[in-house]
């Protein structure tokens, strides 16, 4: 008898919705080209478009063959369904375990193929070979513990499993393939099975979007503890950085006093205020001084980084002419430079005309700048060696003036560490005295100045240091 629909006609119109179905996976994965799952899962509904191909053959199944493939692509699409679910599930994936599977119903495909087997004992094995995966992928999907997306799960497994009860109906009724292919229990349990794949299709898009919408929010409530975690580490470390520069500033002038008495009375032996030393005595006492002073540079150095790292410099800028800036700070530079029988070399720019122009700095901080960058000059180069000063109309907006000399030099990977307070890039057990604060003051100083800072080493040639100076509109101010 013949029921208002055969295999055959539901078969084909089967192909059309799995393509939809197809499609719909396909946009999904697009949207979330992160979750590879989807992808496996487009597989599922792929190969059954393939199978509805072949099994559409009104010609009554002529092709052997072709009925084979069909089930084997059938075997396929639940096989992808099942890693799409395990990749889903971030379970372990057996691939040798898949490909023997698919390997042994080949063979088992192949074996009926040479004995002729009949169509309802193929189609046993086929539904008994489709139910593993499917179980796999229900077992998988099982593993998702989160009760935030509990509904999704349970519509995803219920659906998954409805088909392998009408597969395991199938099995019970052991059907014969002449009742099946016409009969209207076939008919209706195929339609229950392909409502199930169009359900279990949709249950997972519904389940990867509730899987991603908790994740989002897990991760959102992550960074926000992380935030305020980041948070309190912040006013913890402001308030330890506050005491500290409350110590440092103590510090320095509790040791200023003491020390200033022991450079002056010092000074004054070394003077002979108080009668001639012997060469002992003159040797001590040059000592105590030169000790004291340092000790005193130290001390300011320092005084000068807590008041800066608190906000707490002040700056006075003005329009000054470069010449009259040299004037008042080149004979201190020589002066420094002089002491260790260096040579200072003053570029014939500085001496001509451009040093009319105007800039706009404080004089005092700039001074700072210039005697820090001289005084590393000396300090990291041979005796006798020459440092150079010269100045560069850089740009519309800046002067340069650098400091060069022919030192040691810099190591590469130190270069972005020079500017950062108390680091003394590499020079931390040499005998060159110093804290590293220098390079890292001066850069707070023009940066406050709106200027800039740079420098260029090569080791074992020699270094230059740079500050940039903004210019002032009005580029001319009478030397004076
Ligand atoms: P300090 O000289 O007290 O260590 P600075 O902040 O002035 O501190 O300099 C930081 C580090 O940069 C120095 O310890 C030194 O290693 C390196 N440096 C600075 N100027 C020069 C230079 N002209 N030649 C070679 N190295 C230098």
């Amino acid at each position: 008898m013949n029921f208002f629909i055969d295999i055959a006609t539901l078969t084909s119109m089967s192909g059309v919705f799995y393509t939809v179905l197809l499609v719909l996976l396909f946009l999904f994965w697009r949207q979330n080209p992160d979750i590879d799952a989807i992808l496996w899962w487009c597989g599922f509904p792929f190969f059954r478009i393939i199978n509805s191909l072949i099994a559409s053959d009104t010609t009554d199944y002529v092709s052997d063959i072709l009925i084979y493939a069909g089930n084997f692509s059938i075997i396929l699409s639940d096989t992808l369904l099942m890693i799409g679910c395990i990749k889903f599930t971030k379970l372990r994936i057996q691939y040798k375990l898949i490909y023997g599977y698919l390997g042994l119903f080949l063979i088992i495909c192949f074996y009926q193929f040479y004995v002729g087997a009949d169509l309802p004992t193929r189609a046993r094995y086929v539904v008994i070979f489709d139910v593993i995966p499917i179980i796999a992928s229900i077992y998988a999907l099982s593993h998702l513990s989160n009760a935030e997306y509990a509904m999704e799960k349970f519509f995803t497994i219920f659906w998954t499993s409805f088909q392998v009860g009408v597969f395991i109906f199938w099995i019970l009724i052991d059907f014969e393939y002449s009742n099946m292919r016409y009969g209207p229990s076939i008919v209706i349990s195929l339609t229950l099975v392909y409502l199930s794949h169009i359900f279990t299709t949709l249950g997972l898009i519904i389940l990867t979007i509730a899987k991603r919408r908790n994740n989002l929010i897990f991760e959102s409530k992550k960074h926000k503890k992380l935030e305020e975690e980041l948070i309190i580490a912040l006013e913890k470390a402001q308030f330890a950085n506050e005491e500290k520069n409350k110590f440092l500033t103590n510090m320095s002038h509790e040791l200023r006093t003491p020390l200033n008495a022991i450079i002056g009375f010092s000074e004054s032996l070394k003077l002979r205020f108080y009668g001639e030393l012997n060469q002992k005595q003159t040797e001590y006492v040059d000592n105590i001084y030169g000790g004291g002073e340092l000790l005193l540079k130290l001390i300011t150095d320092l005084l000068n980084l807590s008041n800066i790292e608190e906000g707490r410099v002040e700056i006075k800028l003005e329009e000054v002419n470069l010449q009259h800036l040299f004037a008042k700070t080149l004979p201190l530079l020589e002066e420094i430079v002089g002491h260790d029988n260096e040579k200072l070399i003053i570029n014939d720019n500085i001496k001509g005309t451009k040093i009319s122009f105007a800039v706009i700095l404080d004089q005092i901080r700039t001074k700072q700048i210039l005697i820090n960058f001289v005084s590393n000059a000396v300090k990291y180069s041979d005796k006798n060696s020459i440092v150079i000063i010269d100045i560069d109309d850089v740009n519309d907006q800046f002067f340069r003036i650098s400091v060069s000399d022919q030192g040691m030099g810099i190591a590469e990977d130190q270069y972005e560490n020079i500017f950062k307070p108390f680091n003394r890039a590499g020079n931390d057990k040499s005998n060159v005295e110093g804290i590293g604060v220098g390079l890292s003051i001066a850069k707070n100083l023009i940066e406050v100045m709106k200027g800039k800072i740079g420098f260029r080493s090569e080791v074992g040639i020699g270094s230059t240091f740079w500050i940039d100076i903004p210019k002032s509109k009005q580029r001319q101010l009478p030397i004076s």
